[in-house]
């Protein structure tokens, strides 16, 4: 569940309140609150004015529509009269129960899952957000929606004072070229708990674990080594895959984007998480021995999925303990300096080669389903001032970059200034970039980025999922890299 559904929920109730109201005027049967069908009743004449099914498609896909951005406006509208006029969390918190038990959104236990987990975190940001509800629209779905004033989010980070040098055109490798042979895993989502067997129909935003029971039916049951419906991926299989690319592909090293645990946000914990974390990590070490991964931070990998908070948030919301865990699971990999800013903020920069450089963004700061980002969400943790420092470093010596990452910047997940700033930079730098890996949608995809002058500028792969959750084939991609990398050259003009 995402901050979509939960805006959805409260435009739900707002519509289901001027609804309520129509009905008193028109006196038709008046619904009494006593008799327990009172919402109901009126929910159910909000599928019609709403066009349901409508605004569900758009959610899915992510797309800003004006149904989209009314439902957002009036959600956050509500949200915050209901927080500015002091209503007791405990009342907000069994209205959003009761509307998403109502609606069916999902079973009882998962309403409450998620409504006990993200209640504290998104009081505490709507008491502190300076944005009303249309810039926290704008900041969310993007300039379509609503155009945002407020300079905490209309930021742009400054380019180096170099000039762009002139564009080197990308020429085929030379005869006989050394090739760099690149494992892309993306989204692993391994379950500890999967087992086969069990109710994969189990009409809950996860199924096909121990605890959904045995199937009550043959076609309903979790296959042996996935299944299509809401399901993760069983160790066997994750396992299987690295046995079999292990004994069929040579490996030079592995990109790994992030997700990392099962898909039950309703139902996570911090102790879960970080043993999760280590657990993957270490079959990726066991199964890829010698074979340098270089991985990214998903937007599942926190205690409450999305939720990550700048490094200078303090106190019970700090998310030090992940920064702390990432560097345990990942320094194995990592040298030294990149183990220093994956500690201050879960991204690095690292030489693969002397003339190859690979830097790992961490994307949570363009995710727009963290509401971290509503409170400030300019440049947190100055990542892209470091991007474009290492970019204008590589490119003084002479050095080529590829970039990973989570949520590919454009899609409709990432903050849409966040994903402007990023557009510039990497035009800025179309000629040190040669590549860019990104992973999350968990579909086998590709990104083209365009200049001014609408010339194709760069690349990004997305990587499908090793998870089948969305109805995926369990997937890994091998790329054939260019060895031939010009050697790095010393420069002492740019710090
Ligand atoms: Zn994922
Ligand atoms: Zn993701």
């Amino acid at each position: 569940m995402s901050w979509k559904w939960i805006l959805m929920l409260m435009t739900c109730l707002l519509l289901s309140a001027s609804v309520g109201a129509q009905e008193d005027e028109n006196e038709m049967e008046e619904p009494s609150k006593e008799d327990g069908k009172f919402f109901p009743k009126l929910l159910s004449h909000i599928f019609d004015i709403l066009s349901f099914r409508k605004v569900v498609a758009e959610l899915k896909v992510g797309k800003t529509s004006p149904t989209m951005c009314f439902v957002c406006k009036f959600g956050i509208a509500l949200l915050q009269h209901f927080v500015e006029t002091d209503k007791p969390q405990e009342e907000i918190a069994h209205i959003a129960y009761t509307i998403c038990s109502t609606l069916k959104l999902d079973s009882d236990r998962v309403c409450a899952g998620i409504i006990n987990l993200f209640q504290d975190e998104m009081m505490y940001i709507f008491k502190r957000t300076t944005l009303g509800p249309q810039e926290v629209c704008g900041v969310l779905m993007g300039n379509e929606c609503s155009r945002i004033s407020s300079p905490l989010h209309n930021w742009t980070v400054p380019l180096t004072h170099f000039p762009k040098p002139p564009v080197q055109r990308v020429l085929e490798p030379l005869k006989g070229a050394p090739v760099i042979r690149v494992l892309h895993l993306s989204d692993t989502h391994l379950d500890p708990y999967y087992m086969e067997g069990a109710n994969a129909d189990c009409k809950e935003l996860m199924c096909c674990r121990i605890a959904d029971g045995p199937a009550p039916t043959p076609a309903q049951a979790a296959g042996r080594w996935g299944d299509y419906r809401n399901c993760d991926t069983p160790l066997r299989t994750l396992e299987h895959m690295l046995r079999h690319i292990i004994s069929k592909h040579k490996i030079d090293y592995v990109l790994w984007t992030g997700d990392i645990p099962p898909h039950d946000v309703w139902n996570t914990t911090r102790d879960e998480q970080v043993h999760i974390l280590h657990k993957v990590s270490n079959i990726l070490a066991k199964h890829l021995p010698g074979i340098p991964v270089y991985p990214a931070l998903g937007n599942h990998e926190s205690a409450r999925i999305n939720s990550f908070p700048q490094p200078e948030v303090r106190g019970k919301f700090s998310i030090q303990w992940l920064h702390e865990e990432v560097t345990r699971a990942w320094g194995r990999w990592l040298p030294l300096d990149a183990q220093r800013t994956l500690r201050e903020g879960m991204y690095y920069a690292v030489r693969i080669n002397p003339g190859l450089r690979l830097i790992s963004l961490n994307m949570n700061y363009c995710n727009t389903q963290n509401w971290w980002m509503l409170l400030n969400s300019t440049d947190p943790a100055r990542e892209l001032e470091w991007l474009v420092h290492q970019l204008q470093d590589a490119e003084l010596r002479g050095e080529k970059v590829h970039i990973i990452g989570h949520i590919p910047p454009g899609h409709s997940d990432c903050l849409p200034v966040w994903s402007a700033n990023y557009y510039r930079i990497i035009n800025r730098f179309e000629s040190t970039v040669r590549g860019q890996f990104f992973g999350h949608s968990h579909l086998d995809e590709l990104e083209v980025f365009y200049g001014n002058d609408l010339r194709p500028t760069n690349i990004a792969y997305i990587g499908p999922s090793v998870t089948s959750y969305d109805g995926v084939n369990p997937s890994y991609r091998i790329y054939s890299v260019d060895g031939n990398y010009p050697k790095s050259t010393s420069v002492s003009t740019f710090r």
